[in-house]
């Protein structure tokens, strides 16, 4: 049986609405339960100018609060088990219902399936660069102008975050949270043509805008984040070292002879063969027309210091609006899992009570999680580094994935640096994940874990037990929190950053 479908379109008044809502109209069934256009224009306009279709649709609004606001809007409407979300400007293929309904007959554990974005270019003459960036759509991962989620899936993760105020990168981020959970996002075979846009002069300087949603990527995912959604690397790097001669290479009007305005010879050089080079770079992959040579020369000479620009106005916004941890790192033994004195039989995993719910909550806000252990039964002889794996890979089996597990194998008397409560394994877990130690919280049920937290520059949440001195509570009501269970220490790890 076909599951239940509702389409959800966010959109500002585009025209192209109009030939959207008629494609799916003319689709064969079966139909969406509703049709849900998110009037995502500010203030109090006239209502939108749908055609007639047979097609049951509703409009809601959002009030001009950007797409992934009006698409958190639409979801929460729908009522059905899967929510496909279409761009306002794209065209649905002539079978896209049948397709989709195939595509959406999957496993339980496929969090949401993605269309194919078919990008009509010109067959006689190379792509401009604005038809560039809208090609670029179609080999996009996670990209929402034809993606459907499971209903279930967008509310145990809190839907799409609206702290991303463009339609630029709020997808990959939400795709990223749900995937951390647990959830697979799979390729569809419904067909969606979005055709090129006629965009202005301009655009390529209005597209570093998106440098500010990187920095909100950089400030929630971690340095890693591109990687993590498969993306190779950006140019901020060149943009920032282009920016940087040129504003050196002013010294150029220094006195002359002096020894500054040689200087500012050599950093405005630098300055003209990086810029030469992005212009040649963009102009060799499109039409040669002199409309062309004049933007890209133009654009490409403007554009290094708008996307410096935009990306410190992001991590500012993003420093100001990030509550979240960087990271929040747990302690294994009597903390995510039952305490069995130097456990080395996987078959004795058992996790302790909410640890599974307050794991799968941090992954849903996109919060990676991590083990930090002191293991010195491997040390002494009592536990085999195999036996360690394979109760390490039953934590997983029964907890999920942890970004990073670090475990320090010594013993006291080896004098290293990683044994909690010396630092060193806090520091390892945050270098891997690519995040700053300060802004990462560690739970654990002892005066070590608060110790070891705390020498790295991090924060800490103690969780006692019944075998947790109450020395080591004291001490931590003073350098640290203290929570009554692993649930609300997270509360606490996700609060800890006000
Ligand atoms: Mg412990």
């Amino acid at each position: 049986m076909t599951p239940a479908f509702t389409v959800v379109v966010p959109t500002v008044g585009r025209t192209t609405l109009s030939t959207l809502l008629r494609s799916i109209d003319a689709c064969p069934p079966p139909y969406p339960a509703e049709i849900v256009v998110v009037d995502d224009r500010p203030g109090s306009p006239p209502p939108l100018d749908l055609p007639t279709t047979d097609l049951p649709t509703t409009v809601v609004r959002s009030g001009g609060r950007g797409p992934a606001a009006a698409r958190n809007a639409g979801w929460r409407h729908a009522g059905t088990e899967w929510v496909a979300f279409l761009d306002d400007d794209v065209v649905v293929g002539s079978d896209w219902t049948l397709r989709l309904a195939e595509d959406l007959d999957v496993a339980e554990d496929v969090g949401a399936t993605q269309g194919r974005i078919v990008v009509p270019l010109p067959g006689h003459r190379r792509p401009t660069d604005a038809e560039r960036g809208t090609a670029g759509l179609a080999g996009a991962r996670w990209i929402t102008a034809d993606m459907a989620y499971r209903r279930a899936t967008l509310a145990e993760v809190g839907g799409f975050d609206e702290r991303f105020p463009r339609a630029y990168r709020e997808d990959a981020d939400l795709a990223l949270r749900v995937c951390r959970v647990g959830y697979r996002v799979v390729g569809g075979h419904r067909r969606t043509v979005h055709p090129v846009r006629v965009d202005p002069w301009f655009a390529s300087l209005r597209a570093q805008a998106g440098n500010a949603d990187d920095a909100l990527m950089r400030r929630r995912h971690g340095r890693r984040w591109r990687e993590l959604i498969g993306e190779g690397r950006g140019r901020i790097g060149s943009h920032a070292v282009t920016t940087a001669a040129g504003v050196l290479g002013l010294a150029v009007f220094a006195p002359a002879g002096s020894r500054l305005r040689s200087f500012g010879v050599g950093a405005a050089a630098v300055w003209v063969a990086a810029t030469a080079e992005f212009a040649v770079g963009r102009l060799l992959r499109g039409p040669a027309t002199s409309a062309e040579i004049v933007r890209m020369a133009v654009t490409s000479v403007l554009i290094p210091p708008l996307a410096c620009a935009h990306r410190v106005r992001g991590a500012r916004r993003a420093r100001r609006t990030v509550r979240e941890p960087a990271a929040v790192l747990f302690d294994r033994d009597d903390t995510v899992i039952v305490d069995v004195p130097y456990l080395s039989d996987a078959s004795l995993v058992r996790p302790v009570a909410g640890a599974a719910s307050a794991l799968r909550r941090l992954r849903g806000a996109g919060v990676p999680v991590g083990i930090v252990s002191n293991q010195s039964g491997v040390a002494i002889g009592l536990i085999t580094p195999e036996q360690l794996g394979e109760v390490n890979a039953r934590v997983v089996q029964l907890l999920g994935p942890f970004d990073t597990v670090q475990v320090c194998p010594h013993a006291d008397r080896d004098g290293c640096g990683c044994r909690k409560p010396a630092p060193g394994l806090i520091r390892r877990a945050a270098a891997e994940l690519g995040v700053d130690v300060r802004r990462c919280v560690v739970i654990g049920d002892t005066g070590a874990d608060v110790g070891a937290a705390v020498a790295a520059g991090a924060l800490a949440v103690l969780v006692p037990t019944s075998r947790t001195r109450a020395a080591e509570v004291e001490s931590a009501r003073r350098t640290a929190m203290v929570a009554p269970d692993i649930e609300s220490a997270v509360d606490l790890a996700m609060g800890a950053m006000r």
